[in-house]
């Protein structure tokens, strides 16, 4: 009989680009390391598995990530422990039972969280399976998919492997109740086109139609195009024409999703080599061709920054959530945190005309890379399923052993 591939559930939720994107690199690792063994099913938890009334959680994160006092009340209403044992009762009187058929249902090998926010409850469903069958249940791990700070909601001492990418978030989970042996450090999961060397500059940048060699800032919007980004290009190309001339620099602008803001940029006149992009799916090659980044700061971004050394400039952040991004950012050297369009200019332009300068933060920024993160974090998940399964094997057949007991009248 030919033997099934090893299930894998992954439980995400499409509020951000993150989770997703990290299920994906994850994914990818899995197929790499053992090609053809694994079944991988991923699942947006809020929206298909706990269902109403939190099945809108996507749409309503959205909504409040755009609007600050709202996301840090809803930050904070999750954290305070009081507000936060609100929420979880919430969410296990109405999707209980909904997750326990769920997970029956999948009948999965081993399932994997990428999700804040489905922690406790997924871990008592499954505690509940295993009082009520009396059997051992899939281990279950969580990959906490930021970077510098994150929710405690992440951290639950019941899981059997929680990942972590920093220091700040290992002692975060510590914190939280998680045993030493019971976390491991390797990085935030990044997709596979960061996984290898880059190919040479002037070669991607004859590809990519940019000036060969002149230093270049790559300024990424927020996946929605948030954070007023057409102001932040206008100052940073003024600067540098200022600094090193119009034609010592080069900017390209990566929108996002955002066209109108794209058909704006178009319409005008730069005083620098400017390339306007909308959505790109090649960042790891424009993030190897530039020398400088400028974004929000984005867990996803900054690690891929760093895989490829390049200085960051952060311009925002969502508060909370990201804040420790910026502290990781600014405590490490790797780059610097300006809020207002002009500072971020003035960095960018002190970077582009100051080679030695760039070149000690970029230096700084690689040694914080994690390039194979993916591949190093599959094959512990790997390890630890492995183990698991053949003790619920053991199990299962000392259970078609055990002689059944005639109870006497
Ligand atoms: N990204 C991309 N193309 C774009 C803009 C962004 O591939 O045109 C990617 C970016 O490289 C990163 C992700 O989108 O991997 C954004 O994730 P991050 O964690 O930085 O921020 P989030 O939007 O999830 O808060």
């Amino acid at each position: 009989e030919e033997k099934g591939r090893f299930r894998i559930l992954v439980l995400m939720s499409d509020t951000g680009g993150g989770h997703r994107a990290s299920a994906q690199a994850l994914e990818a690792a899995f197929q790499k390391l053992y090609p053809g063994a694994t079944d991988i099913c991923t699942v947006d938890f809020w929206k298909s598995v706990a269902g109403f009334p939190f099945h809108n959680f996507p749409q309503q994160y959205s909504y409040c990530a755009k609007r600050p006092f709202l996301w840090r009340f809803l930050y904070m209403w999750a954290k305070f422990r009081p507000t936060r044992a609100l929420t979880e009762f919430a969410f296990s009187l109405f999707c209980h039972s909904k997750v326990r058929r769920y997970f029956e249902a999948a009948e999965a090998d081993l399932i994997i969280s990428v999700h804040p926010l489905v922690n406790t409850l997924s871990l008592s469903v499954l505690a509940y399976m295993r009082d009520l069958y009396g059997r051992p249940t899939p281990p279950y791990v969580t990959v906490v998919t930021d970077l510098g700070g994150a929710h405690p909601t992440w951290f639950d001492g019941r899981a059997d492997l929680t990942f972590v990418p920093s220091e700040p978030l290992q002692e975060m989970a510590l914190e939280n109740g998680v045993q030493e042996d019971r976390i491991r450090m390797l990085g935030l999961p990044i997709r596979s086109s960061f996984w290898e060397e880059s190919r040479s500059i002037d070669e991607l940048r004859k590809e990519l139609g940019m000036a060969l060699h002149v230093p270049t800032v790559l300024l990424v919007g927020g996946g929605d195009g948030v954070g007023g980004i057409g102001a932040i290009a206008d100052a940073i190309a003024v600067k540098i024409a200022e600094e090193v001339g119009t034609s010592g620099g080069q900017l390209v602008v990566v929108c996002g999703k955002n066209k109108k803001l794209l058909e704006q940029m178009r319409a005008r006149s730069w005083p620098v080599a400017v390339i306007l992009k909308g959505f790109v799916n090649n960042m790891s090659e424009w993030m190897a061709a530039c020398d400088i980044l400028c974004s929000k700061a984005g867990p996803g971004t900054i690690a891929e920054a760093w895989i490829r050394g390049l200085p960051i400039i952060l311009t925002g952040f969502l508060p909370g959530q990201e804040e420790g991004n910026v502290q990781l950012v600014t405590e490490s050297g790797s780059g610097e945190f300006h809020a207002s369009p002009a500072a971020i200019a003035a960095c960018a332009a002190r970077w582009v005309s100051d080679p030695e300068l760039r070149g000690a933060v970029a230096g700084r920024a690689t040694s914080m890379g994690r390039p194979s993160s993916s591949i190093e974090i599959a094959r512990d998940v790997w390890q630890l399923g492995q183990t698991r399964l053949r003790e619920r094997e053991a199990f299962r057949l000392r259970m078609l052993q055990t002689p059944v007991q005639h109870v006497p009248n």
